[in-house]
């Protein structure tokens, strides 16, 4: 008998993390863990604990951080990784060893080099090391849905003899359709005689756009353990993503009969909660998450939602924690309903918190008639970042000038430590000019790798926030700012991010890594007689 349940294993902090622009340190990735708790995953992968010391901390930190989610690192099938594996994971409540080989005659004959045989014993043998450290192992048949059928039958046994609790059939290079995924899970359900002892996972990528497609395939046919991430992200076109496959548990119910723990009205804020901290936005269109999902735009649908919702909405906003209230607050709103608002729209906040956010909430209601949901959240989620200290920077004011005919001139003072700085600048525009500024005013060169500037609402008096990546010798920083200007936006969002780099720059030079390269100013170029722009 199968049980109904399906359970959520989110991979958003290893597999999602690797993709390019979604790295995210320590302090980030626990705040998304613990998000990852309130949407209920059964399972938090944290990271590839062996990879390097910062993920293996990573993974530490999260299994101290969460209770009621598994966590689990990833390793390969190695002494050494599994060792790793388990020193990250062990602190944990509930830990988990998630091992892996690829079983495919490709991978095996082109990167592992091993025979068929030899890749069998290393699994049997790697699988029952973890599981004498952990009593929850499981173990993955990379480029399972191009692995031999036969073959994958006799590799699952092995690692089921061997301990193992739950079987990942990967989908690795996201080739699969359903068909085959729902005859890849069949084959095994029908034909390893100690299936019922494992749980049995996918593992989709979504190269062909088929990810939540295919994991669905498989869970019809008996798996029971979905692997996905938050908004799809993922190596190269992302992984299943885990809205869309609850979703459709939930919406078709009557096609799955599946049951699940996640908390979908969670799904909405752990969704921005991932795009603040990465300062990647999600596509307008994107299903469940997307600002347009739950947008009726064309007349006749107007027309019919009107008359009734049900003829174009399958799902509600609110069952994914879509809130539709808006110009709530203003100048004369108090300390309480501000509290109250916060918490409707999801957010728990410490008093400290919230008492900067009340005050950066006034200021805003001063040159802004009304407050709207997203400018809470956009306040919230720049304030939930890296919380200025004695030593950071900060802005005390600025001018700029701005012309079509010349330079822009920027003229910046902050504050550190007690102590005032004034610099000026110039540069071919405004936000130029005052980057540069603050470049001179910190006297740390950096490179600006990003800057996204967006609008929070429609209206005219809409605050703009802004969000930045830097980089030094160190590594890469992000920021944010917020505000109804978008050059004081601007500084804010450096200032955020030059003050993250002092941190990580300190931090490498410590432990003796950083590199002794002398870069000038990027924008050195500008001085010496470039005038054309
Ligand atoms: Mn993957």
């Amino acid at each position: 008998m199968n049980s109904t349940a399906v359970r959520f294993f989110d991979t958003t902090l290893r597999d999602g993390e690797q993709a390019p622009g979604y790295s995210m340190n320590i302090e980030e990735k626990v705040r998304m863990a613990r998000q990852l708790e309130a949407l209920g995953v059964d399972i938090v992968e944290a990271g590839f604990a062996i990879a390097s010391p910062g993920d293996f901390a990573s993974v530490q930190a999260i299994a101290g951080a969460v209770k009621t989610p598994v966590v689990a690192s990833l390793s390969r099938a190695l002494v050494k990784d599994i060792d790793a594996a388990w020193d990250a994971v062990k602190g944990a409540k509930k830990p988990r060893i998630h091992t892996f080989l690829a079983t495919s005659d490709l991978h095996l004959a082109c990167k592992l080099k091993m025979s068929r045989e030899q890749a069998l014993s290393r699994i049997a043998d790697a699988v029952k090391y973890a599981r004498n450290l952990c009593d929850d192992v499981e173990f993955s048949l990379e480029d399972a849905s191009r692995t031999d059928r036969d073959y994958m039958c006799r590799v699952v046994e092995a690692a089921i003899a061997a301990g193992a609790t739950t079987i990942n059939l990967p989908d690795t290079v996201g080739c699969a359709t359903p068909r085959e995924i729902r005859e890849m899970v069949s084959n095994v359900m029908e034909r390893v005689p100690a299936i019922d002892r494992a749980v049995v996972s996918l593992h989709c990528h979504n190269d062909l756009g088929l990810a939540v497609a295919n994991t669905l395939a498989g869970l019809a046919a008996g798996a029971r353990q979905a692997e996905c991430c938050i908004a799809g992200i993922g190596e190269r076109a992302g992984n299943a993503a885990l809205e869309e496959i609850v979703m459709n548990l939930r919406t078709r119910r009557d096609v799955y009969g599946l049951d699940y723990a996640i908390r979908t009205e969670e799904i909405a804020k752990t969704a921005k909660l991932l795009s603040s901290i990465t300062g990647v936005k999600l596509a307008p269109n994107k299903p469940i998450v997307g600002q347009n999902a739950f947008a009726h735009e064309s007349g006749i649908h107007q027309h019919g939602v009107m008359a009734d919702v049900k003829t174009y909405e399958i799902m509600t906003p609110e069952s994914v924690g879509v809130k539709k209230t808006a110009l709530v607050l203003g100048k004369h709103s108090g300390r309480h309903a501000f509290s109250q608002r916060l918490s409707e729209l999801g957010y728990s906040l410490d008093k400290e918190t919230e008492d900067r956010l009340f005050a950066a909430f006034k200021v805003l209601a001063d040159r802004k008639k009304t407050v709207e949901d997203r400018d809470l959240a956009a306040l919230v989620d720049t304030a939930n970042g890296h919380v200025p200290g004695e030593n950071d920077w900060k802005l005390v004011n600025y001018v700029v000038s701005s012309s079509n005919r010349m330079f822009s001139t920027a003229c910046v003072t902050l504050v550190k430590g007690g102590k005032t700085a004034t610099e000026s600048a110039f540069g071919t525009g405004p936000i130029f000019a005052s980057i540069r500024a603050v470049e001179k005013l910190v006297k740390h060169p950096f490179s600006l790798e990003d800057f996204q500037i967006q609008a929070v609402t429609e209206r005219r008096d809409a605050l703009g926030e802004v969000s930045v990546k830097i980089s030094d010798a160190s590594g890469t920083y992000r920021g944010r700012g917020v505000s109804t200007d978008i050059i004081e936006g601007s500084i804010l969002s450096t200032l955020d991010a030059v003050n993250r780099m002092m941190l990580g720059s300190a931090s490498a030079l410590g432990s003796g890594a950083a590199s002794s390269v002398q870069r000038t100013y990027e924008d050195d170029d500008l001085l010496s007689g470039r005038t054309d722009r």
